[in-house]
């Protein structure tokens, strides 16, 4: 049973990879945690199977394309009807639409990649902001393309840079409410967003298989693995806990040991 008490997250993009990986670890915390993605039956079967394995009240959720700002409204009314205040909102949509040259890409693609990876990220803390009171905790998922541009994703990466400073400025501007703000920066995690990445011939899906080996050596992952789900979940979870009380403002970098340096 979701008591008074009981403590509220929101996480975007949230039926499938990281996202949802993020909604389980913060129900094993404790948490309630709003789903949400752009599509219903993705949202509805997300909400059935999270139920099916943790209870019917540790989830609830809806429809929200975060670029939407009827959506991005909507998944704040549903939130204030759980609570008054949001313990946790982690923002983990990102969008990649295109492939090739920084200098061969169109404004349309440009656009589209600002609004979905940073406007709409900026947008949902503003949305929220009334709920965000001392003891809330925001995590932006930024990447290691924050700091490496990848070849070929060059838009992409500028926005996942942008996103550290969008976590620097909201940091320091909501440290003095007792509202702490990081963010993450993952390498290459198997997901269905990266498939491009790591579903070649030289990867066979398994960790630790040889072939897996030969795709962290291609990109130079010291500890020789692409990364799961779970890889990062975890560290968002850490962030939202009292065991980070005392951070804010830092990005955590989980990219096998992959180089990043702005
Ligand atoms: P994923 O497995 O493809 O999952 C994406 C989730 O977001 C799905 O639930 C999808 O559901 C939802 N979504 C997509 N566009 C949306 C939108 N406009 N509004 C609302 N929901 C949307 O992706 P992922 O790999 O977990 O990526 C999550 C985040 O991690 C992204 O910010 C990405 O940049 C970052 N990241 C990923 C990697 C990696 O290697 N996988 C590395 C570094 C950073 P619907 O399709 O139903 O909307």
């Amino acid at each position: 049973m979701r008591g008074p008490k009981t403590r509220i997250a929101v996480v975007t993009g949230s039926t499938a990879g990281i996202g949802l990986a993020t909604v389980e670890a913060l129900v094993k915390a404790g948490y309630h945690v709003v789903v949400s993605s752009r599509h219903e039956d993705d949202v509805e079967n997300t909400l059935q199977s999270l139920r099916q394995k943790y209870g019917d009240s540790v989830v609830s959720g809806l429809v929200c394309h975060v670029g939407h700002k009827a959506d991005r409204d909507n998944l704040v009314a549903h939130t204030k009807q759980l609570g008054d205040k949001l313990d946790a909102l982690v923002l983990n949509v990102a969008s990649s639409t295109t492939i090739g040259p920084i200098l061969q890409t169109s404004t349309s693609h440009w656009d589209k990649m600002f609004d979905i990876n940073v406007k709409s990220t900026f947008l949902m803390v503003q949305a929220f902001s009334s709920m965000l009171q001392e003891g809330s905790s925001i995590v932006i998922v930024s990447s290691i393309a924050a700091y490496n541009g990848l070849p070929n994703l060059g838009v992409y990466s500028v926005t996942k840079t942008a996103l550290l400073g969008l976590t620097k400025v909201l940091a320091n501007e909501l440290g003095e409410r007792g509202i702490r703000v990081n963010a993450v920066a993952p390498g290459i995690i198997k997901t269905k967003f990266s498939q491009p990445l790591w579903d070649n011939e030289r990867s066979d899906n398994t960790i630790n298989s040889s072939k897996n080996r030969e795709t962290s050596r291609h990109f130079h992952i010291p500890l020789q693995r692409i990364g799961e789900v779970e890889d990062v979940s975890g560290v968002v979870a850490f962030l939202i806990s009292k065991d980070a009380a005392y951070i804010t403002g830092e990005t955590i970098i989980m990219a096998g040991g992959a180089s990043s340096r702005l």
